[in-house]
């Protein structure tokens, strides 16, 4: 076990000293440590399987649409934040239950079918696919794999202190290990995650700005999905509820509105 735990503290040593960069236009630093070159190899294999075993939608309409946004918002990227390196690729799969869409490191962006009856201007399209390119320029899936390795090493350490506590007898010390996992979880993991959605709708929303797509309908778009954020609490979930999303867009319009063109 102790070998086990010093391998883990040199990995996160290492993390910390080669890892440190900022997001771009939210300027957050952010700890990476895994190679731009490796980064895009794993989004093309992740987007070969996702090809393989999804319905790919034949849609023209719908394909011309998020390709005609999505190209725009992509004219913006590759001026202003140099992702040339990136293969940006849109594709609409066919599945009508999941309102959704996401995009793999890289750039290769993907639209549920599903989705479109919450769609009710080009807008409000360019909103959720500016948020999904945010997520890519972000590197948000390399950042979040560093992440894990740093909150997996603190609930190491945590459950080491409750292990160690000769106070506490057998059967609670599992329970208190259980609960730290839980704790680490709602403490460092989930806001992690979503510090990521707020700055994917931050990041989005610029992008649109400046590709000429009013931000005003990222407003739109969020107040159809109240019920939602009823399903479960905001600190037990990986993403903001729509209405605190909202709340926090609401304070970015000003200086949105200043790039909208
Ligand atoms: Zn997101």
């Amino acid at each position: 076990m102790l070998v086990v735990f010093f391998k883990k503290l040199l990995f996160l040593s290492v993390i910390l000293f080669v890892g440190c960069s900022q997001a771009p236009i939210t300027h957050r630093g952010q700890i990476i440590v895994t190679s731009s070159s490796k980064e895009l190899a794993l989004g093309k294999k992740m987007s070969n399987k996702i090809l393989k075993r999804s319905k790919i939608s034949k849609n023209q309409k719908a394909i011309k649409m998020v390709n005609e946004i999505g190209m725009r918002l992509v004219e913006v990227v590759n001026r202003d934040y140099n992702t040339t390196n990136y293969s940006w690729k849109f594709t609409v799969i066919e599945n009508q239950w999941r309102a959704n869409a996401f995009c793999l490191p890289g750039g290769g962006v993907f639209v549920y079918s599903g989705l479109f009856p919450y769609i009710d201007n080009k807008d409000e399209l360019a909103v959720v696919l500016g948020h999904e390119i945010a997520h890519a320029l972000a590197r948000h899936k390399v950042e979040r794999k560093a992440h894990l390795a740093i909150s997996d090493f603190t609930t190491d350490i945590m459950k080491l202190l409750v292990f160690l506590d000769p106070s506490t007898i057998k059967g609670q010390k599992r329970r208190d290990q259980e609960r730290v996992t839980k704790l680490i979880d709602e403490w460092i993991t989930l806001p992690h995650s979503r510090t990521q959605e707020y700055e994917a709708d931050h990041i989005g929303l610029v992008l649109c700005a400046k590709a000429g797509y009013n931000p005003k309908s990222a407003l739109s778009f969020w107040s159809k999905f109240p019920k939602e954020s009823a399903i479960k609490p905001e600190y037990s979930s990986t993403h903001p509820t729509p209405i605190n999303r909202m709340k926090k867009i609401e304070k970015l319009m000003p200086s949105l509105m200043l790039l909208y063109k």
